[in-house]
C-alpha cells in the first residue's frame, strides 16, 4: 500500500474506536523492543522490509543512535487486517533504559495495551519488573512477546525440549510480576497464556513469529521452526509466519479498544465525577460528546516548535480551535497532526480513542489536561522513582545565559523527572534527575543539539531529613509576640508513607470533601481523627490541624500551611526536604486584631516552632539507596563483589547462569558516581547494571554528623542547625 493510501484509510478509521488499538512495545533494555517496533512498521508497508531491524525506524535521534538506546518516545500509525476487517494501530515506542522510567510511565497514559518483550536468552530483568509495574498501575493490559529464539538455537544450541522448559519459565515470571501488580479486578484475567493465544515467541531481528493459533491456522509445527533456522531459511520462515503478521494479531485479539479500556481506565486516571455528563462521555469514549485529552509528551520539533503529543480520551480536537490548558491558559492549536514514525502528517481533526500530535501549545507540559471548557484535570501521571542527584550548571559564555535557562526549561517541561531550580543563595541553576547518566543525557543534549557549551559541578546527592520520635509540644511566638502557636511532631506511620510514595495518596491541600484520601489515610494506619483533621500533604509529610474552638484561626491556616510548606521544603538539619513526618497544630492563642496576626507573624511563628519540634524528635538524614542488578560473565563475580562492597553497597543476592552472574546489590548513590566506570575496568567491560527500584533510608548514624556538616558547608550555612 502507498503511503498515501495509508493515511486516507487511517482516517477513516480514526472516527471507529471499536476498530483502534493503542500500544506500545516495553522491555528491558536491549531485548528488542525497538527491533519489535520496525519490523511492525515495515509490515505496515512504511519502510523497506531489508531496512527493518538495522534502521531502527524510531531511534531517529542523533544522540539514541550513539548511545544505542531510545530516549524520545516516538508514535506512529499504521493500518493492519485481520479476519476481514481492517484496524488501526497506534504505536507507542517506548524507551528501555531506567533512567528514563519518567518517560515510559508518561507514555503509558496514552495506551491501553503493552507489548511486553522479553529476551529469551536473558529472561525476565529487573525493568521487565519496573515497566509490568508501571503498567498495572496505569491500567495497561500486556501480551508477551518472546524475542531472541534464534539465539537459542544458534548459540546456545538447547534442544526442543529445553527450549520449551525456557519459555515456560518466563511466562510463569511474567504472570507472577503482574498477578503482583495487576489491580485485583485484572489479577487472574490478565494472565498470558500460549493456549490463548496471548503469548508469541520469535525473532524481532529476523522478523518471524510464531503463536498457538498461527500454529493451528498454517500448520507449521515447532520442530519445523527449529529446522528452518538450523537451515539457515530464515526468508522461507518469514514468509511463513511473519513477525508484525503474528503480533498484530495478538494484538487485535487481545488487547482492549479505546471503548472498552476507558471504561475501567477512565476512574483509574480521572478523579471527577463519573455520573456527569464529561465522566459519562470519557468512560464511553464519546467522540461527540466534550472534548477532552491528556499530553503524554513535549517534544520540540526544529522547524514547528513545540508539539503537544497526547490522547484524545472524549469529544474531538480540531485544527484551529482555542484550548485550555489545565484550565489555566488559553492557546490555538494551529495544527493537528498523526504520526507516521518521524513524519507529521496534519489533518482537520482527530477525535476520542486516537492519538494526536498538536503544534502551537507553547505552554502545555506533559500530564496537563487539553479541553474546550474547564474541567477536572487528569490525575497527575506519578513516577516510581524521585530525582536523587544534583548539578549546578552554567553557560561557558554569558552570551548563552538566556538560551540556556529557556533550553533548561523547555527540558523540563519534556522530561518532569528533570527538575530545575535557582538556587536562592548563589543564584546558580542546579538540574536534578535520576542518575548520573540522566543529567549526562541532559548536558549532552544543551550542547550538541542547541550548541550551548555548559560547564557542571560534580553531582550533588539529594537527602531527605526525618524524625524519630515523637517530640515535646514547642510553642512559637510570632515576632510581635502577640500569637502563639503550639506544635508537635512525630514519625508518619509507615504505610501511609509508603502510599505517598507510591502515589496512591495524593500530595496537596485536603479538604473535608476528599472522603476517599481521608478513607485512605485511615486504611493506612492513621487515626481517624487525624486523618480527618490533615489539611496538607508535601514531600510525603502531612500537617494536621488538631485544634478546637480557636477563634480567626480560618483566617490564619493558610498561612500555617505556608510556614509549613517552608520547612519541609528546607529542613532544620541541612535545608533539605521533610519527609515522612507529621505535624500537628494543637493549639493557637491569636491576637484579636487581623493587623497584628498578618503572614509577617503567622509565618516565621510556625515555621520556627515546626522546625524546633523537628530537632527535638530527633531527627536525621535519610539517604538515597539504589537497588541494582549487575550482570558478568562468572569468571567477574569476585572482582563485582569487591567493588560493591568498597562503596558501602550490600550484596542481596547471586544468582548463577550458564551465561553469567547476576548480583543483586544495594548501593547508596552517594558511593555511585564514577560507579559504572569503576566497574567496567574491574570487569573488561563486561559488566553491565540496571536500576531495579530507588528509596530512601537512614544514613547510617556514624556518617550523620559529618553529611550535615559537608552539606551545610557547601550551602553556604553556619555549622549548627537553626530554627529561624
Ligand atoms: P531495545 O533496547 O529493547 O529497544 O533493544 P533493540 O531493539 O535496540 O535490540 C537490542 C539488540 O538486540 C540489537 O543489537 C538488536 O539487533 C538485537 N536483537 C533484537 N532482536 C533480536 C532477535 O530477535 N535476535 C537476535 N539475535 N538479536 C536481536
Amino acid at each position: 500500500m502507498k503511503v498515501e493510501e495509508v493515511i486516507k484509510k487511517i482516517k477513516e478509521l480514526m472516527k471507529k474506536p471499536e476498530s483502534i488499538r493503542n500500544i506500545g512495545t516495553v522491555a528491558h533494555i536491549d531485548h528488542g523492543k525497538t527491533t519489535l517496533s520496525d519490523s511492525l512498521i515495515a509490515g505496515a508497508g512504511f519502510m523497506s522490509p531489508e531496512l527493518a531491524g538495522r534502521q531502527l525506524y524510531l531511534d531517529y535521534l542523533e544522540e539514541e543512535r550513539k548511545r544505542g538506546i531510545t530516549i524520545q518516545t516516538g508514535a506512529v500509525s499504521m493500518v493492519h487486517d485481520y479476519k476481514g476487517k481492517t484496524y488501526l494501530i497506534n504505536l507507542l515506542d517506548t524507551p528501555g533504559h531506567i533512567d528514563f522510567s519518567g518517560d515510559v510511565t508518561r507514555s503509558l497514559r496514552s495506551l491501553d495495551g503493552v507489548i511486553l518483550v522479553v529476551c529469551a536468552v536473558e529472561g525476565v530483568m529487573p525493568q521487565t519488573e519496573t515497566v509490568i509495574r508501571q503498567s498495572m498501575k496505569e491500567k495497561v493490559k500486556p501480551i508477551l512477546f518472546i524475542n531472541k529464539v534464534d539465539r537459542l538455537i544458534k548459540e546456545l544450541k538447547l534442544e526442543p525440549k529445553d527450549i520449551e522448559k525456557r519459555f515456560e519459565k518466563v511466562i510463569r515470571e511474567v504472570n507472577r510480576l503482574i498477578r503482583k501488580y495487576a489491580p485485583a479486578e485484572f489479577k487472574e484475567q490478565w494472565q498470558v497464556s500460549v493456549k490463548e493465544g496471548s503469548v508469541a515467541f520469535g525473532s524481532a531481528l529476523q522478523k518471524w513469529a510464531i503463536s498457538y493459533p498461527l500454529m493451528k491456522e498454517t500448520g507449521i509445527t515447532f520442530d519445523q521452526i527449529i529446522n528452518y533456522l538450523k537451515e539457515e531459511k530464515i526468508k522461507e520462515l518469514e514468509k511463513k509466519s511473519p513477525s508484525h503478521r503474528v503480533i498484530l494479531d495478538m494484538v487485535i485479539r487481545h488487547l482492549p479498544n479505546p471503548i472498552q479500556a476507558q471504561q475501567y481506565r477512565i476512574p483509574r486516571i480521572w478523579r471527577g465525577e463519573l455520573e456527569s455528563e464529561v465522566g459519562k462521555d470519557l468512560k464511553n469514549c464519546n467522540s461527540k460528546g466534550k472534548m477532552v485529552m491528556c499530553i503524554h509528551k513535549m517534544i520540540t520539533d526544529p522547524h514547528a516548535g513545540p508539539v503537544a503529543l497526547g490522547r484524545v480520551f472524549s469529544g474531538s480536537i480540531k485544527k484551529g480551535q482555542e484550548v485550555l490548558i489545565d484550565n489555566r491558559v488559553k492557546e490555538k492549536a494551529q495544527q493537528i497532526c498523526i504520526y507516521l514514525g518521524p513524519r507529521r502528517v496534519p489533518v482537520e481533526e482527530v477525535p476520542a480513542g486516537n492519538i494526536v500530535a498538536i503544534v502551537g501549545l507553547k505552554k502545555a507540559a506533559s500530564g496537563d489536561t487539553i479541553s474546550l471548557d474547564p474541567v477536572e484535570p487528569f490525575e497527575r501521571i506519578k513516577h516510581l522513582f524521585e530525582p536523587v542527584v544534583t548539578k549546578a550548571i552554567e553557560a561557558k559564555h554569558t552570551k548563552d545565559l538566556t538560551r540556556l535557562i529557556k533550553a533548561l526549561r523547555e527540558k523540563s517541561k519534556e522530561d518532569p523527572t528533570i527538575h530545575v531550580e535557582i538556587d536562592p543563595e548563589t543564584g546558580e541553576h542546579l538540574i536534578s534527575g535520576l542518575g548520573e547518566l540522566h543529567l549526562e543525557i541532559l548536558e549532552n543534549w544543551l550542547e550538541r543539539d542547541r550548541g550551548i557549551e555548559v560547564e557542571t559541578s560534580p553531582p550533588i546527592v539529594v537527602y531527605r531529613e526525618t524524625v524519630a520520635k515523637e517530640s515535646l509540644e514547642v510553642m512559637g511566638k510570632s515576632p510581635n509576640k502577640h500569637n502563639q502557636l503550639f506544635f508537635k511532631v512525630e514519625p508518619l506511620e509507615e504505610k501511609c508513607y509508603q502510599a505517598m510514595v507510591e502515589g496512591e495518596i495524593e500530595e496537596g491541600r485536603v479538604r473535608k470533601k476528599h472522603k476517599k484520601l481521608i478513607e485512605t489515610l485511615q486504611e493506612k494506619g492513621m487515626p481517624g481523627e487525624e486523618a480527618r483533621n490533615t489539611i496538607f500533604i508535601k514531600n510525603h509529610s502531612v500537617l494536621i490541624n488538631m485544634t478546637r474552638g480557636v477563634q480567626a484561626l480560618r483566617e490564619i491556616i493558610e498561612l500555617v500551611i505556608n510556614g509549613f510548606k517552608e520547612v519541609v521544603e528546607e529542613g532544620p538539619l541541612a535545608r533539605e526536604k521533610v519527609t515522612k513526618v507529621k505535624v500537628k497544630l494543637l493549639d493557637a492563642k491569636l491576637h484579636v486584631d487581623a493587623i497584628h496576626r498578618g503572614p509577617a507573624q503567622i509565618i516565621p511563628a510556625t515555621r520556627s516552632a515546626i522546625k524546633e519540634a523537628i530537632l527535638h524528635a530527633d531527627a536525621f538524614i535519610l539517604e538515597p539507596v539504589q537497588k541494582l542488578r549487575i550482570d558478568c560473565p562468572n569468571r567477574f563475580m569476585g572482582a563485582v563483589i569487591s567493588e560493591v562492597q568498597s562503596r558501602r553497597g550490600k550484596i542481596l543476592k547471586i544468582e548463577q547462569k550458564e551465561t553469567g552472574t547476576a548480583v543483586i546489590v544495594k548501593l547508596p548513590v552517594a558511593e555511585s558516581f564514577g560507579f559504572t566506570s569503576a566497574l567496567r575496568s574491574a570487569t573488561e567491560g563486561r559488566a553491565i547494571h540496571s536500576l531495579i527500584d530507588s528509596k530512601f533510608e537512614p544514613l547510617p548514624p556514624k556518617l550523620q554528623e559529618k553529611v550535615i556538616r559537608r552539606i551545610r558547608k557547601r550551602k553556604g550555612l553556619k555549622l549548627e542547625a537553626e530554627i529561624s
